[in-house]
């Protein structure tokens, strides 16, 4: 299996190389070059089937000869061990022919962790047997930090520097970020909002000199491994309600593209989905694209589910990699544009983006209306990303298609959000309950590239 990247001018890479990577060197993502299939037979065996056996078939065909199966068996199987559930991905049921599938048992209470537990163990198994060691630098609104630093502290083989908005993150967000001890993760708070974060990155990896000096690696959502992960619970979910020989429908709370995207993936793999439902917060940049308006950016206005706080929706280039027949040379053209402000989408991918994908958004009003409402009459305490999707799905679901809405964070993790809609102040699991008594380590780090650098090649291990 060959990765490409969405740019066209990058060399291609193995899996391997395309996770140890990130972002490729013409600036674009890699995506595998065809899209394997499973058969309605391989679908239909997943059911009853363990979250990780689930896991093992549907990423097994995408890593080629980077790992023996038994080594990717055992590298699944560390992974997901550390889960506060035996089903990984739960199922609960909502409402009539509603459903949410429960994201955030994993360590930091996110879904990011289904992802980054995974990356952790690859890397650490890729970079092992060659001897060889990277810097993972991630921008973060909060989640994919947590994860990261969860998962690669103590590694041998990994310095991670983790960039989050000061100030712009949940409190619980942060000590999960700033109170591990292990000297080879770094909390960075920069003055700036998430885009800020997102955009120094990509101009460290635009940095040729920097990015060999320190081998820089990314785990941010654009790295194809995390999308592909993330690719496994639309299965182990889907096979639930009789798939392969029943449609269902998914609503995904989105921001930087990659946990729906992964289930555009699971659909082209095979998995029957009628509808993917793109929710959005007000920060709504992709349901006005998605609704014809083009792709203009205005600024960020924080939110309380600020993991969706975003106008520059990296994966995003993915879609329009597709929507534009795999033209690397449009799509170039077409960040080029966002670099001044934003493009409108031709008419004829439009129409593609349409026919995958539709969408909605949630003002403030209704997602704290709807965590009200949920627990009142769903039985439910929902984190206010969840709640943004389950008022989405509920807006937008029809027929008799089960709906299932991914939860993405424990409501624990966004508690002042929760109490205020509920009057309940959500504890956190017991496995944690000691956060807030934990010193925290972070560094105050201005918006600027050659600050950023220089603290960076400072600190490295030897
Ligand atoms: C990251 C995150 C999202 C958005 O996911 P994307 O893959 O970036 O679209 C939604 N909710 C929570 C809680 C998150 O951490």
């Amino acid at each position: 299996m060959r990765y490409i990247s969405t740019r066209g001018t990058a060399p291609d890479l193995s899996f391997e190389e395309a996770m140890l990577t990130g972002l490729a060197r013409d600036g674009g993502l890699y995506v595998p070059a065809e899209i394997p299939k499973l058969t309605a037979e391989q679908i239909a065996g997943m059911e009853g089937q363990s979250y990780e056996d689930v896991a093992f078939t549907v990423m097994r065909p995408f890593i080629g000869d980077t790992f023996t199966d038994d080594e990717f068996r055992e590298l699944i199987a560390n992974a997901y061990a550390g889960f506060g559930h035996n089903a990984r991905a739960p199922l609960v049921q909502l409402a009539p022919n509603h459903f949410l599938l429960e994201l955030f048992h994993g360590p930091t209470l996110a879904f990011k962790d289904f992802a980054m537990q995974l990356i952790g163990q690859m890397f650490q198994k890729a970079l092992g047997r060659k001897g060889d060691r990277v810097t993972i630098v991630g921008a973060t609104s909060g989640d994919t930090g947590s994860a990261a630093i969860e998962a690669f502290r103590g590694l041998d083989n990994v310095d991670v520097f983790i960039l989050y908005p000061h100030g712009r993150v949940s409190e619980v967000q942060r000590r999960q970020m700033t109170t591990p001890v292990e000297s080879n993760v770094h909390a960075l708070a920069v003055d700036g909002d998430f885009d800020d974060c997102q955009a120094r990155l990509k101009d460290m990896f635009n940095d040729f000199a920097f990015r060999d000096g320190v081998k820089l690696a990314g785990v941010n959502s654009i790295n194809w491994g995390r999308v592909l992960a993330q690719v496994v619970y639309y299965f182990s979910s889907a096979v639930s309600f009789g798939a392969p020989d029943r449609e269902v429908s998914f609503t995904v709370p989105t921001g930087n593209f990659g946990d729906i995207f992964a289930g555009y993936i699971a659909k082209r793999m095979g998995l029957p989905i009628k509808d993917l439902v793109v929710a959005t917060n007000q920060n709504d940049i992709l349901d006005r694209c998605l609704k014809g308006q083009g792709y203009h950016k205005g600024s960020v206005h924080p939110s309380i589910s600020p993991s969706m706080d975003i106008q520059v929706s990296s994966n995003f280039e993915r879609a329009l990699f597709d929507a534009y027949d795999r033209d690397g040379g449009a799509v170039a053209q077409l960040m080029t544009e966002l670099g001044q402000g934003g493009f409108d989408v031709s008419q004829g991918a439009i129409q593609v983006l349409q026919g995958h994908y539709k969408s909605g958004r949630a003002s403030e009003e209704e997602t704290t209306a709807m965590i009200t409402h949920a627990l009142a009459t769903m039985g439910e305490l929902l984190c206010p990303h969840s709640a943004v999707g389950v008022k989405v799905a509920e807006d937008l679901r029809r027929g008799d298609t089960p709906m299932i809405t991914l939860a993405t964070a424990h409501p624990a993790k966004f508690p002042d959000a929760v109490e205020a809609a509920t009057g309940i102040r959500p504890p956190l699991p017991a496995r944690m309950a000691d956060l807030f008594d934990r010193p925290e380590r972070l560094t105050r780090v201005a918006n600027d590239l050659d600050a950023l650098k220089a603290h960076i090649e400072r600190n490295l291990s030897a």
